[in-house]
């Protein structure tokens, strides 16, 4: 029920919109519909088809409150059709009076809903239903429905919309010849159709958002992006930074000391470091390379130059294990060389790590570590390069914080972020805009395609036998436990009972176990006794998703693989197959398996490359997990879609340097317009 009266923003409601991301008027002509409803006919009862939004006008039978089976308010209404129940299971002793009233009144009520028949008959649960005046007209176009939290209902919006509509600045900012050339409507048009639509404007491409009006708010969305990323991306250009000129001798040295010899697209990606390294303006590059493809080495490269040129460079991985394991590599190249690499973790006792600080801030040339890294007491003496390993597990905050380190110095460092979760290339052309990308295109020569293999647990016994073969043969075995997102307690509790279970059942060999509760010394000890060949079994948490490198280790077995995300499974699979033997991965999976958890399983079983996998999981998952921005609150794209809207982007992006370059005070009122205040997380 509604009333109609004047609506005052209280300051409860007020703070409601502001989670809403409601606070200018701009925010409130930006808040579009969701979808829409009908509501320009009414519908007999007898004629309402189940399942579908129908309107119909009744009046009240009876209204009795009921108890059993549970707490309920059913009303009678009726037409000259038919008879309906409406079933409210939450309800107001005020509801019930006014449609007690109704009843009483022989008032005409309108309701909107979907008609189910059920056992007792025809029926509509939580109809939206009102009150109106005899023969009262009908709405002539769609009703919009927009995106609200409890507690604002679609009233308000309705009401305080047409109030910002009139208030906010709604002038065309693009060049309307070229909006012409582009079929692009102006966005007054826009917005006030997308709000109001006429009756003729056609209901599918409101729906479906392929409306010109919906065309022209993706476009100018995705523009906004793009300005604010390019934005970044040339206001750093404009900055100074230190020339790393140096004639790659240690680089020369350190190609010259390894087993192998680099792929074309390592010496590729090299090549295009060493350019950027030597510019006068900070370096923003990230490196793509798909599990395995050998992105460490690249970086050591890269690292190299930095320090040849007389600078520092701090090499950052997001995970304790891995941090240290590439502490361990690094120093195994950089160390006969003669460099000075350092380590640098939270877990660190507290006197080592004063002294490792005072390493950073003075001797060391090469220094690795996880976050503490980017904590306020480390103050790097000549910090000139920075490599991000697995960028993306990272949070945006975190990104940020770094990357004002950098902003503090006069000049700001280089910086190389690495991330083996490929980027679909319209995601790299929108989030990451204001980045230059390499790619890794090529694993190393030697590799032995990894098989995958779906088992059901019911098989357990087999895969069992699997991995005494295995061991038998001389080689190691991963054992990822099942993953428990909602309680870090209960998925240490299944780490230590799998633990149990299998040194039970693979008595005889050396099972170990490594989990995110351990604590650093001991982690770092487990990884290195499985490094080394001492632990034959290594039961782990996720802890080993990214970057853990051992070899000889050729079966990986992962319980209850369909509770894991795709490309957390593509990670996991990556520890495998980096050695010239013959490589499993078994997926365990405990019937029944949802939907999407099939989808999923089927995907990693019938796909190896990272960025066929990426694109995939694109398209099951939105681009929220890709960008990292869960967590951080960053607003998403709300209305362009990524996969549909590719010709938006591209036109986007050419447009944003356009203006950039043409019409700067354009671009920056494009950019209030749409990103307010929120424009400063976009960078990150
Ligand atoms: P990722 O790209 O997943 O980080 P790594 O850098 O860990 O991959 O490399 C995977 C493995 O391949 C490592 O053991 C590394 O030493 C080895 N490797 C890297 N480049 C080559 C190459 N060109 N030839 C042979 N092995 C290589
Ligand atoms: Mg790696």
């Amino acid at each position: 029920m509604s009333g109609t009266d004047e609506i005052k923003v209280s300051p409860a409601l007020k703070e409601k919109l502001r989670k809403l991301g409601l606070m200018s008027s701009d925010d409130f002509v930006l808040h579009l519909p969701i979808r829409y409803e009908d509501e320009t006919a009414l519908t007999p009862i007898a004629a309402a088809p189940s399942g579908v939004p129908v309107q119909l006008e009744v009046k009240v039978l009876d209204v009795s409150a009921q108890f059993k089976p549970r707490r309920q308010l059913v009303v009678r209404v009726s037409d000259a059709s038919g008879e309906l129940a409406l079933r409210f299971l939450n309800f107001y002793g005020s509801q019930t009076k006014q449609l007690e009233l109704a009843r009483d009144e022989g008032k005409t009520l309108r309701l909107y809903g979907e008609i189910r028949h059920g056992f007792l008959g025809a029926e509509m649960i939580h109809p939206r239903c009102r009150v109106v005046a005899e023969n009262a007209l009908l709405p002539q176009s769609l009703t919009p429905i927009y995106p609200t939290t409890a507690g604002v209902s679609q009233n308000v919006l309705r009401k305080l919309i047409p109030f910002a509509l009139a208030d906010a600045d709604l002038s065309e900012l693009l060049d309307l010849h070229w909006c012409q050339q582009h079929q692009l409507c102006t966005f007054s048009d826009a917005v006030q159709l997308l709000h109001a639509p006429p009756p003729e404007a056609s209901e599918v491409e409101l729906q479906e958002r392929t409306h010109p009006a919906w065309q022209r708010i993706k476009f100018d969305e995705v523009l906004a992006q793009q300005l604010s990323l390019r934005h970044a991306y040339m206001a750093r250009r404009q900055k100074g930074a230190q020339q790393m000129n140096a004639p790659a001798q240690l680089a020369e040295q350190l190609l010259a000391a390894l087993p192998f010899t680099l792929t074309k697209a390592q010496q590729r990606v090299f090549s295009e470091l060493k350019y950027d390294l030597a510019q006068p303006y900070p370096m923003q590059r990230l490196l793509q390379g798909d599990v395995g493809s050998g992105k460490t080495i690249v970086a050591a490269l890269a690292a190299c130059q930095a320090i040849e040129s007389g600078y520092q460079a701090a090499f950052m991985a997001p995970t304790e294990i891995l941090a240290e394991q590439h502490y361990f590599k690094l120093r195994g190249w950089l160390e006969p060389l003669g460099i000075e690499v350092a380590w640098l973790s939270g877990s660190l006792k507290k006197a080592t790590k004063q002294a490792m600080t005072l390493q950073a801030a003075s001797t060391a040339q090469l220094i690795v570590g996880t976050h503490a890294l980017i904590q306020n007491s480390v103050d790097f003496a000549r910090l000139g390069l920075v490599i991000i390993d697995e960028q993306h597990r990272f949070g945006v905050a975190q990104r940020l914080d770094l990357r004002k380190k950098g902003e503090r110095n006069a000049i700001p460092p280089h910086q190389l972020m690495m991330s083996a979760t490929p980027i679909p290339r319209t995601l790299a052309m929108s989030y990451y805009a204001d980045l230059d990308v390499s790619v890794l295109d090529e694993l190393p020569p030697g590799r032995t395609p990894i098989k995958t293999k779906l088992i059901s647990d019911q098989r357990r016994d087999e895969v069992i036998a699997r991995v005494r073969a295995t061991i038998t043969g001389g080689r190691q075995v991963y054992w990822v436990c099942p993953l428990i997102e909602e309680s870090e307690k209960l998925q240490l509790q299944t780490a230590i009972d799998t633990h149990a279970a299998l040194s039970e059942e693979l008595d005889g060999l050396r099972i170990g176990i490594v989990h995110g509760r351990l604590k650093g010394e001991e982690k770092a000890s487990t990884m290195m006794a499985f490094a080394t060949g001492q632990i034959d079994v290594l039961v782990a948490t996720t802890v080993i998703e990214v970057g853990v490198d051992v070899p000889n280790a050729s079966l990986m077995v992962i319980e209850h693989a369909e509770r894991f995300g795709l490309s957390q499974l593509h990670q996991l699979r990556g520890r495998v197959g980096r050695g010239a033997h013959d490589s499993v991965c078994v997926l365990l999976y405990q019937r029944p398996l949802s939907e999407s958890a099939r989808a999923r399983l089927k995907i990693i079983f019938e796909n190896t490359d990272g960025f066929e996998i990426a694109r995939q999981d694109l398209h099951l998952r939105g681009p929220g997990e890709f960008v990292g921005s869960r967590q951080s609150g960053v607003p998403l794209l709300r209305y362009a879609d990524l996969e549909l809207d590719t010709d938006l982007i591209e036109l986007a992006r050419e447009r944003a340097d356009y203006l950039l370059r043409e019409a700067p005070e354009q671009a920056w009122r494009h950019l209030k317009r749409w990103l307010g205040r929120r424009e400063d997380l976009l960078k990150a």
